[in-house]
């Protein structure tokens, strides 16, 4: 995170999570791209889980076309399996997925999810718990690809209107439609942590 002049705070980190896979409309290919590459040119670095499959891949190649900072973590035993992306600025091996999670999270901003799987849900979910939790206060944005996450928004509405989530807790993350939305909410919450000169690793 940068701290500006007057104490205002920009994203300078951001982790994406999305697919191991491409899934099978065209549209979510195109936006990792636009994803990718819209991060690295607002010079941002990008956080992402290595693998050079899937959307993840797209992602990382139009950050690093674009002449991004490319950060990828892994747990050892998904080296293989999710095909490592080695020439990351930064490949870092962790040995367990929890630990991958934690480096991710201390080395973001701010968190996006583009469509993917359930690995993608697994980690966007964890990361809206961690701040339900006030763990973090740090932007957290599902860019709804061609409708993909309308399932995902009805089952936390849900969660409100049976009783189970506070109201509040649908404002714990932002969705976005399209590209210029995702990064107008990237923008640090007012009730953040006490911010330093720089958290970046
Ligand atoms: P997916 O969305 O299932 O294609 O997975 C996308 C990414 O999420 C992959 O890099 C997985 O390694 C990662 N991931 C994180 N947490 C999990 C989990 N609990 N189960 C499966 N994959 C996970």
């Amino acid at each position: 995170m940068i701290v500006g002049r007057f104490g205002m705070t920009s994203v300078a980190s951001v982790c994406v999570f999305c697919g191991s896979r491409v899934g099978n409309d065209s549209r979510y290919v195109e936006a990792a791209r636009a994803l990718g590459h819209g991060i690295a040119s607002r010079g941002m670095r990008l956080v992402f889980g290595a693998g050079s499959i899937g959307l993840m891949g797209v992602v990382a190649d139009a950050a690093a076309e674009a002449g991004g900072e490319v950060v990828g973590i892994i747990p050892e035993f998904l080296r293989r399996l999710e095909v490592g992306r080695t020439e990351s600025d930064q490949f870092i091996v962790t040995d367990s997925m929890h630990s991958r999670k934690q480096r991710m999270f201390e080395m973001s901003d701010a968190f996006i999810s583009l469509p993917g799987g359930l690995g993608t849900l697994d980690e966007t979910f964890e990361i809206i718990t961690w701040r339900q939790l006030k763990l973090h206060h740090k932007p957290i944005v599902i860019w709804d690809v061609a409708g993909y996450w309308k399932p995902l928004v009805g089952l936390v509405d849900a969660t409100i209107q049976n009783g189970f989530s506070a109201p509040e807790n649908r404002e714990l993350f932002t969705m976005a439609e399209t590209l210029d939305e995702v990064f107008s909410a990237l923008v640090p919450t007012s009730d953040a942590a006490p911010v330093e000169d720089s958290t970046r690793l």
